[in-house]
């Protein structure tokens, strides 16, 4: 295979749960990675979204949990509890799910660590901004920097944007949403600082504020259930899933009016929070974002999309790579979520094929980008499941780096065994 004029075996575009994922992954795999992240830090959601949990990592219910993610996600688990996060699984009594609470600032030092330790080249504040190709392969990508635009060369690459902009700036053909034009509701995601009030917050007063809310702003909350909400450990700050709102497209445009909207409803919510609520009196807005978390956006062409029936059966397959163990849940009407849990032994297999862009021979895909039809995703795009998508796509895409050829799945798996994933 000739690497005389390539920079790096593997480039992944995306420093979120998937693209970290694929660079642990393909760094272990032994190839040269670079990952380019546009943000000044990792984490994708988790870090850019206050998306303060990690679900996928273990099974539906039971009375334990049971792991059904490990490699590359145990990796950056161990490295958050030598910060002094204990990353235990925390059960919900109300959905039976099992989570994984996160604390963003040390999530960031975490996985620089990570990387650092499996030598990837991170480009932070870098946007993959356009792609070079030939009929059937990327040749380089063009990434808009600090110091203006360069180009890094690649044997393989893997798109882990979460948004799929890779494969948009490579001319890969996309479904928007559920391919209807219907796209999961945006979050504007909030923390409300000053809180006095001591112990449980009493739901019918939030629920009441909401009410109060949508009785004195022009933009509504759908979300009349009081939305989720925690304490944050340490600050007592209220953290809060409450803005929930319809993304009519993936313009700009519509972007721009979304984070702009979600900032003003976040405002008069913590006026409304402060008049109605005991505790509140002193409560001020302490974050929104950094920016407005997204479901959805693009789902480029993949040779395999995981099916609905896939996740309700809990199908394995012999082309297995990863395993996801979250139901459907899906946010079509915005503030109204609908679960479906998953049959047979809890989880199903994500085949190599989902994780393969259709007709370009040197592309893999990871997190949320991976084949998947609209309920399916509702599942697959959680970030534990991410962490194992990304690890397998970046093995794939090490091994195609080595071989010139897209391996198969029974060499993506061996390696992956290897590395201490669960499949
Ligand atoms: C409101 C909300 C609540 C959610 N709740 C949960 C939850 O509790 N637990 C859970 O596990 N999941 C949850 N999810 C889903 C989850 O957050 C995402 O599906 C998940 O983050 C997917 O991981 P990812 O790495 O694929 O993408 P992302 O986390 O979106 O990461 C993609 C990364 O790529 C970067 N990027 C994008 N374009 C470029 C580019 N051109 N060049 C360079 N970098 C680029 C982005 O900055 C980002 O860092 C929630 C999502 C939302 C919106």
């Amino acid at each position: 295979m000739p690497r005389n004029e390539s920079d790096y075996d593997v480039i992944v575009a995306g420093g979120g749960a998937g693209g970290v994922g694929a660079a642990i992954g393909a760094a272990k795999a032994g190839a040269r990675v670079a990952l380019v992240e546009k943000y000044g830090f990792l984490g994708g959601a988790a870090t850019n979204a206050q998306v303060l949990a990690y679900c996928g990592f273990f099974h539906h219910g039971g009375n334990e949990a049971v792991q059904s993610v490990a490699g590359a996600g145990e990796e950056v688990r161990d490295e958050l509890r030598r910060l002094g996060l204990d990353c235990k699984p925390y059960h919900s009594p109300t959905t039976g799910n099992w989570i994984i609470l996160l604390d963003p600032e040390r999530l960031k030092v975490a996985l620089d660590r990570v990387l650092a330790a499996h030598g990837v080249d991170v480009f932070l504040h870098s946007r993959v901004a356009a792609a070079s190709r030939t009929a059937d392969a990327i040749e380089s990508v063009t990434v808009a920097g600090m110091d203006g635009r360069f180009r890094l060369i690649g044997e393989s690459f893997v798109d882990g944007s979460g948004d799929a902009n890779l494969a948009l700036v490579a001319g890969q053909p996309m479904r928007l949403g559920d391919g209807e034009g219907r796209i999961q509701a945006f979050t504007m995601p909030i923390r409300v600082g000053g809180v006095t009030a001591e112990g449980r917050i009493d739901r019918q007063r939030i629920i009441a504020a909401v009410d109060a809310f949508n009785e004195r702003s022009p933009e509504k909350i759908n979300r009349t259930d009081g939305g989720i909400y925690t304490r944050v450990e340490g600050s007592g700050d209220f953290w809060w899933l409450i803005i929930d709102r319809e993304m009519p497209d993936l313009s700009s445009r519509s972007f721009t009016r979304a984070e702009q909207s979600a900032r003003e409803m976040a405002v008069t919510m913590v006026e409304v929070l402060r008049d109605k609520v005991e505790g509140f009196e002193r409560a001020y807005l302490a974050q929104t974002g950094p920016q407005i978390g997204v479901r959805e956006t693009r789902h480029p062409a993949a040779r395999y999309e995981i099916t609905h029936d896939d996740v309700l059966q809990g199908r394995l397959r012999e082309d297995g790579v990863a395993r996801a163990s979250w139901p459907i849940e899906l946010h079509t009407e915005a503030g109204k979520p609908a679960y479906e849990f998953i049959g047979g032994p809890g989880y199903y297999h994500v085949p190599l094929d989902a994780l393969h862009a259709k007709g370009i021979g040197n592309l893999w895909y990871a997190g949320r980008v991976i084949g998947a039809d609209p309920r399916a995703y509702g599942s697959t795009r959680v970030m534990g499941t991410a962490f194992a998508s990304g690890e397998a796509a970046g093995v794939a895409a090490a091994l195609t780096a080595g071989a010139g050829q897209a391996p198969d799945a029974a060499a993506v798996r061996a390696q992956l065994l290897a590395q201490g994933a669960l499949i």
